[in-house]
This record gives C-alpha cells, sequence and structure tokens, in this order.
C-alpha cells in the first residue's frame, strides 16, 4: 500500500522565466521514486498578469500558455506544450496531477461595460446602499486573442456578483452588481466574515447565472480530455457557495475520474466553520489544516516555551482527520506573504514528522521545504528584503520513511511538555517506528513494542541519533531523542 503524499511544486516566488513545467518532467521520476504521488501544480491557465502571474487572478481558464493574450503565449510556467509534457511525464510515473484552479474572481477584463451597481460597507457586506447608480465596470472577457477556440463563452455583466473598482464615478470600494441574479444579494453558503465574504477581489463570479456554472463544469471536462487530471485544489473557497463544490465535485468524479482527490483552501483555523462547509458540500472536499499550520507556526517561535504535548488540540486532523490535508507552509504562509506565519527552519523536521509519519491525515511537502528558495521581496516595512528558505536536509529520508515505516496501529506518547512521540506497530508484512520529538532538551520515550520484538536492535532512520537501542525482555526500550530534533527509530534489519 502506497500512502498518499503531496507535493505542492511550487512558491510565490518560483522565478518567472517559463521553465517549471520542464523542472516537473525532469524531477518527476525521481519524485515517484522518493515516495510523492501527487504533485500539486500552479495554476496552468493564464492570469491577468501574463507571464509574471503566479495563477491566482485568473484571466482565461482556457488557456493553457497557448495564445498570445496579456502580452506573451506562456505563462509564468512555460508553454502548453510543456505543461502537457510534465503532466504526462508525472503520469507515466505513477504520479497523480493535481490542478490548481480559481473559479472565485476573474481579473484583466477585455472591455468594460455600463453596469448598475450599489456601494457596500467593506466591512459589513451585507449592508448594501439603497441608492442604485451607472458606472462603467471591467466585466467584459471576450478573449480576443484565442478567438473563440476551446470555448465561444463570452462572460459579461451577468457574469459577475460585484467589482472592486468602477469608472464614471471613478471610485475604489465594494459594488454589488445588480443584475437578474439574487435579488440584489451575495451569493449564500458562503464564509460569514465581514457578515458575507463572497466577495474577495476582481470580478466576482455570479454561480447563480446557470451558464457560467455550466461553463465551469465544461472546462472541469474540457481540462481532463487535455492532460491527467488526478484531482484539484481548489482556490478561495471560503468566498466561493458551498452548493456549488456540492454539485462541480460530484459532476467531476462522475466524468473524468471517480477517484479524484480534492482539497480546498478554506483558509480558517475554526473548526466550527470548517464542519459547517463539509456539510453543506456533502463532505465530498477535503480542506487544508489551517489550525495545526498555525500551532507549527508558534511552536517554532516559542521554542522550549511551547507545551508540544497540545499541538495537535484543535486542529482539523484531530477533529475530522478524514477530511484533513496536513502542511508545514505554502504559498501564502512564506516570509513575505499575505498570511506571513512561516515555520522556522528548526522546527521543520518535527513538524513534517508529524504530519508525514501518523496515521491522520494526508500530508503536503512544500517544494522550497525539499529543493530550497530564495527571493527578494518588498516587506511590510517598505523595504527590500532577502529571504532564503533552506532546504530540510531530512526531508527526502521523512518522506521515504512515510512509505516504508508508517504503517499499522498508532499508539501516543504525548506526555511530556517538551518531549512527545508515537509509535507505529507495523503490520504482518510492513515494519513500523518509533518516532521521538524534543522542542527543548534531549530525552526519551519508553515505548512497549511487544515481547516479539525482544531483543530486536533499533536505529534512527534519520541518523540524528547514533544510539543502537535493544528491546528489553519485557517488549519494552528507551528510545532517545537530541534536543530540538526527531529521530525515527526502525529495526536495524529493516533499514
Ligand atoms: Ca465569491
Amino acid at each position: 500500500m502506497t500512502h498518499r503524499t503531496l507535493l505542492q511544486f511550487f512558491h510565490w516566488y518560483t522565478p518567472a522565466d517559463g521553465s517549471l513545467w520542464d523542472e516537473v518532467a525532469t524531477r518527476a521520476e525521481a519524485l515517484a521514486a522518493m515516495g510523492i504521488t501527487d504533485v500539486w501544480l500552479p495554476p496552468a491557465y493564464k492570469g491577468a498578469e501574463g507571464s509574471t502571474s503566479v495563477g491566482y487572478d485568473t484571466y482565461d481558464l482556457f488557456d493553457l500558455g497557448e495564445f498570445d493574450q496579456k502580452g506573451s503565449k506562456a505563462t509564468k510556467y512555460g508553454d502548453r506544450a510543456a505543461f502537457e509534457n510534465a503532466c504526462r511525464a508525472l503520469e507515466t510515473k505513477g504520479v497523480r496531477v493535481i490542478h490548481d484552479v480559481v473559479f472565485n474572481h476573474k481579473m484583466g477584463a477585455d472591455e468594460k461595460e455600463r453596469v448598475t451597481v450599489r456601494r457596500v460597507n467593506p466591512d459589513d457586506r451585507n449592508d448594501i446602499g439603497s441608492d442604485e447608480f451607472e458606472a462603467l465596470a471591467y466585466t467584459r472577457f471576450t478573449f480576443p486573442g484565442r478567438q473563440g477556440a476551446h470555448s465561444k463563452f463570452v462572460w459579461d455583466r451577468q457574469c459577475f456578483s460585484g467589482v472592486d473598482v468602477i469608472e464614471e464615478p471613478d471610485e475604489r470600494g465594494v459594488f454589488k452588481l445588480m443584475n437578474q441574479y439574487g435579488e440584489g444579494q451575495w451569493n449564500d453558503e458562503v464564509d460569514q466574515e465581514l457578515g458575507n465574504f463572497d466577495y474577495l477581489m476582481g470580478a466576482d463570479v455570479e454561480f447563480r447565472n446557470k451558464a457560467v456554472y455550466e461553463e465551469l463544469k465544461y472546462w472541469g471536462r474540457w481540462l481532463g480530455e487535455q492532460v491527467p487530471v488526478g484531482g484539484f485544489r481548489l482556490d478561495a473557497a471560503k468566498h466561493i457557495p458551498a452548493w456549488f463544490f456540492r454539485d462541480w465535485v460530484g459532476h467531476m468524479r462522475d466524468t473524468v475520474d471517480p477517484n479524484l482527490f480534492v482539497v480546498a483552501e478554506y483558509w480558517h483555523p475554526d473548526m466550527a466553520a470548517l464542519g459547517s462547509y463539509l456539510d453543506l458540500a456533502d463532505k465530498q472536499l477535503m480542506l487544508f489544516d489551517v489550525a495545526l499550520h498555525h500551532s507549527f507556526h508558534e511552536a517554532s517561535k516559542q521554542g522550549e516555551s511551547y507545551d508540544i504535548s497540545r499541538i495537535f488540540e484543535g486542529s482539523l486532523v484531530a477533529a475530522m482527520p478524514e477530511h484533513a490535508v496536513t502542511l508545514v507552509d505554502n504559498h501564502d504562509t512564506q516570509p513575505l506573504q499575505s498570511l506571513e506565519a512561516s515555520v522556522d527552519p528548526w522546527f521543520k523536521p518535527l513538524a513534517y514528522a508529524l504530519i508525514l509519519l501518523r496515521e491522520q491525515g494526508v500530508p503536503c511537502v512544500f517544494y522550497p521545504d525539499l529543493f530550497g528558495a530564495s527571493y527578494q521581496d518588498a516587506g511590510d516595512d517598505g523595504g527590500e528584503h532577502t529571504v532564503d528558505m533552506p532546504a530540510i536536509p531530512c526531508l527526502p529520508k521523512l518522506i521515504e520513511a512515510r512509505q516504508r515505516f508508517a504503517h499499522g496501529p498508532q499508539t501516543d506518547l504525548f506526555d511530556h511538555f517538551s518531549c512527545v512521540g508515537f509509535v507505529r506497530h507495523g503490520t504482518d508484512d510492513q515494519p513500523g517506528c518509533v518516532v521521538v520529538l524534543s522542542n527543548g532538551a534531549g530525552g526519551e520515550k519508553v515505548a512497549d513494542l511487544g515481547t516479539d520484538l525482544a531483543g530486536t536492535s533499533f536505529r534512527d532512520f534519520l541518523g540524528h541519533h547514533d544510539a543502537d537501542v535493544t528491546i528489553g525482555e519485557d517488549g519494552k526500550a528507551a528510545f532517545p531523542v537530541n534536543g530540538g530534533s526527531v529521530s525515527v527509530w526502525v529495526r536495524a534489519d529493516a533499514m
């Protein structure tokens, strides 16, 4: 049995040199050999910023780097041929391709239209003004560079629920587009922050327009005919009505692949909000474990004063393990990004052990943690900063350990504020492991592996600790760990 292990194969500062798709193809074989089963690629379609767009400013879902639009044919990551080649290289090695898609909004409209709007209180989106007036808005998308290839659908003011920029009068803010859908109200079944969080940015997609809804279903089916589709990562779910994904994901599983892996980004640490969205979406989604990520961030900042025995408290993986995708960092949390709450490098081996080797959750590895990254950007202080994200040396071994040793029932040894561990007891034909972590001084955990293993020698698969541990006649042994470190103890004869 292979344990599902995701790799987010990009970060915010992936160089805009058009080479990422080629890099995916080059690394496909090594990733498969390491134990990566699913690769999450960045949005492959054309964003409003063209060849510098990270991909979260959706312009044209049908332009996979194929048409001269927004200043270039290729996207930041390469052209359509390279994208197809990357997807097929992964598929050939048995790795599933997870496609990132932003349905919530569009940007970079081709034409302005005369629209009717009402001003909205940005702090209370249900406070929609009664004054209705005409203005110009960027709501018409005709995709002149594509000329109707793949889809003839033209987006207009009937396809959007709100905008943030109008002209004549020239204003910025949040504006409700008054059209034939929703009687002047926002979409429901969205997050309740700011009253109703339907509107995030750009031209906000109106899912109640049946033609829009059918176009987005058609796009999903179309993508499945162009490239291998193993699943989707759905951006900005808290701004998209749950009923849409309830239908869309079901439709994709009916038409593209019944086993699609679908994870939605609902960036909220509160289990009640996540649970309610999952219920509304008929539990067809996985969600990222935001709360656990925040705990990793806190633990890495607080050092030994953080009570690591409580690190899973309040997490999605504890509350709803079958719906949790666990992560350490991502493109939004890395240094200098919008949700910056990065995990300091010293703690990352511990955090990755806590997501890769446990029974619960589907872990997602972040590209810079595996391969390193270095970049420059402006910080909140306005100054230019250089960031080095070092590759975590033991991460390939932890990924390998997940496939080789993270098997069988789990016993938790979370009984100390700075030294915890857990045992994977193995199965009849696959070995287990004893994982010991310390965020303070060195320590040890006594584990009971059963008298069948009496006299068996164990070694640290990561090589962080050089002891040989031999199981006693009573089936028990003390497994050590260095300070601020993690050790993964496995049978010496299984190494
Ligand atoms: Ca929305």
